[in-house]
């Protein structure tokens, strides 16, 4: 029997997804995009051609796959009409709009998958579902499966390579069973690359969310700017020097920290899957590193890496940093905040990003730890999703998935 699947999104992975999942005859295909007019456009474009997916492999060979989705709107009732899968492929900032609009249409025994899900995710599904969470059962990926991007809205998308491993963490609802296996399914839509690996506790994923890289490495470039304008764009990560790749591995360590605190705060949980960042690049990049003597090296020589710059606004006299672009707007509120959420509940001081969070904020404009605090940082009250969520789910809700079905 086809599986129906509903793909939250218009962008880059909501474009490759819908038409890698189309082109499997067991796969029937909702798009969902909330955003513009991007259904009505999308619908048009689809009259009269399928969308055109480029997969470059790891090998540098070439495939074409032509397919389309059964259905692109903008009507969250439509979209949602028997649907067992549903993936967020949006922008973190994206995700509260969906889990609004699916709610009212939420049938039991659906899997709801953020790709990726970023830090913060089950806490914002769970607490905008209600009572519907548990019935349901919520997975997060660490990240989108590949690099990828629009070459040409609603026709034609380009994937750029697969990761090698994908961690993925799921909380199945108390009175949820799905008809289907999880990760299996998952696995069979996206592909066979990268291989999904199943983390213990949505907690470690939310410590590894991958929102922590941009963040120290924007800091340590940009903190003593001398705002004059660059008259080239620095590379982002092939341009990292020490001290950057110092800030990173410090961030990476107070979150290993997080996860140690965690398991002599709640008895029976196991965090050791929070890795340093330096270890998750050798694992996952290890085909693209050249030289993974230290974290800055690896860094330097990741091929994946090739060309990328900081995010800059071109100016009459030359390149300026965009601080609002989605390294802070996204990976401040639905990353580093969140981290330094857990740690807090922990019961972990965080200076490292504490330090990168206070830059941040204020190039954002927000405040999300009060500018004056002292020694002791904490995260403003009512100023973050993760607040809001910490109302009904301190401590117990961290517990490791299958404990929760008991
Ligand atoms: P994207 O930038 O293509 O997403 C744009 C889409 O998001 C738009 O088409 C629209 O549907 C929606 N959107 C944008 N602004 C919106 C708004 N104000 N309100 C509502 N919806 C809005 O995103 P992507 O490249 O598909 O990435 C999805 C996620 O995966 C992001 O979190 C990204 O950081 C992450 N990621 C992307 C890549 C990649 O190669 N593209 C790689 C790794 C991780």
């Amino acid at each position: 029997s086809k599986r129906r699947i509903l793909v939250c999104g218009g962008g880059n992975g909501a474009h490759c997804l819908s038409t890698l999942a189309a082109s499997q005859k067991k796969s029937e295909v909702h798009v969902l995009t909330l955003f513009q007019d991007e259904a009505e456009r999308w619908t048009k474009l689809l009259e009269d051609s399928d969308v055109k997916l480029t997969v470059t492999d790891l090998d540098g060979s070439q495939r074409e796959i032509f397919a389309k989705p059964n259905l692109v709107t903008k009507d969250s009732e439509i979209a949602m009409s028997g649907v067992q899968i549903i993936f967020l492929v949006v922008p973190a900032f994206a995700h509260e709009q969906y889990f609004k609009a699916i709610e009212p249409h939420l049938q039991q025994n659906t899997l709801i998958v953020g790709l990726p899900g970023q830090a913060g995710f089950e806490f914002q599904c769970r607490s905008i579902l209600g009572d519907k969470a548990n019935t349901c059962t919520i997975a997060s990926l660490e990240s989108l499966p590949w690099a990828c991007r629009i070459l040409e809205f609603g026709k034609h998308a380009q994937i750029l390579g697969a990761k090698d491993s994908l961690g993925i963490s799921y909380i199945k609802g108390k009175s949820c069973t799905l008809p289907f296996p999880i990760v299996e399914s998952i696995q069979d839509i996206i592909g066979t690359k990268p291989k999904i690996e199943e983390i213990q506790n949505y907690i470690a994923i939310n410590l590894m969310a991958k929102s922590m890289v941009h963040p120290p490495i924007l800091y340590g470039k940009w903190r003593d700017w001398d705002e004059k304008p660059l008259q080239e764009e620095p590379l982002f990560y092939q341009g990292i020097d020490e001290r950057q790749a110092d800030l990173l591995s410090q961030v990476s360590d107070e979150l290993i920290a997080t996860g140690k605190r965690l398991e002599q705060v709640k008895e029976g949980i196991d965090m050791s899957q929070v890795m340093h960042i330096y270890d998750w690049y050798k694992t996952y990049y290890k085909d693209q590193i050249t030289d993974k003597s230290c974290l800055m090296k690896a860094m330097k020589t990741n091929s994946a890496y090739d060309g990328l710059v900081h995010p800059m606004i071109k100016t009459e006299d030359g390149y300026v940093p965009n601080f609002n672009y989605r390294y802070t707007t996204e990976d401040i509120p639905f990353g580093l905040v969140v981290m330094k959420g857990i740690a807090e509940i922990a019961g972990l001081d965080t200076p490292v990003m504490d330090e990168i969070i206070l830059w941040a904020q204020k190039k954002l404009d927000k405040e999300y730890i009060p500018n004056h605090a002292c020694k002791t940082n904490r995260l403003t009250e009512g100023k973050t999703i993760f607040r809001m969520e910490r109302v009904i789910s301190p401590i117990n809700c961290i517990e490791h998935p299958k404990l929760l079905l008991s």
